[in-house]
């Protein structure tokens, strides 16, 4: 699939995943957004969701980004019962974006977590 005008760093390891450099397992892709399994989940569902653009964290995000944001955003209920989150009220997920140092950002390129399912959790 083909990723619309966008940038890219040859050094983000997210980058390298939406051209496929290095192997993810893919939960949702279109021309704009990826969502992949987080390889160290913290919940029984827990996946990530990505501009394919290099974006480095929500911190970066302008009025320019909000219709990619919404769409991505529009996807989370769709994508976290595909994977396995239980409905609402009585399941739901939980939707995090580590911005920042302080903000607990390890990867440097946006992205929203999706996690759900029976707890306890490891983490969160
Ligand atoms: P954050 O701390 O919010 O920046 O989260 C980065 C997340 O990326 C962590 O939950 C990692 O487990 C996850 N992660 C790092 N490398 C990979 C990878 N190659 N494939 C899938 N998830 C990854
Ligand atoms: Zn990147």
């Amino acid at each position: 699939m083909s990723i619309s005008g966008a940038e890219h760093d040859p050094n983000c390891i997210f980058c390298k995943i939406v051209a496929k450099q290095i192997p993810s397992r893919t939960v949702y892709e279109d021309n704009e957004i990826y969502a992949f399994h987080d390889i160290a989940p913290w919940a029984p569902v827990h996946f990530l969701l990505i501009p394919k653009q290099h974006i480095p964290s929500l911190a970066h995000v302008t009025g320019g980004n909000a219709a990619l944001l919404g769409r991505m955003i529009a996807l989370v209920p769709e994508l976290a019962l595909k994977e396995g989150c239980n409905p609402y009220p009585d399941g739901g997920f939980r939707l995090l974006a580590n911005t920042g140092k302080e903000g607990g950002q390890e990867v440097q390129h946006l992205h929203f977590h999706v996690m759900g399912g029976p707890r306890p959790w490891l983490r969160g």
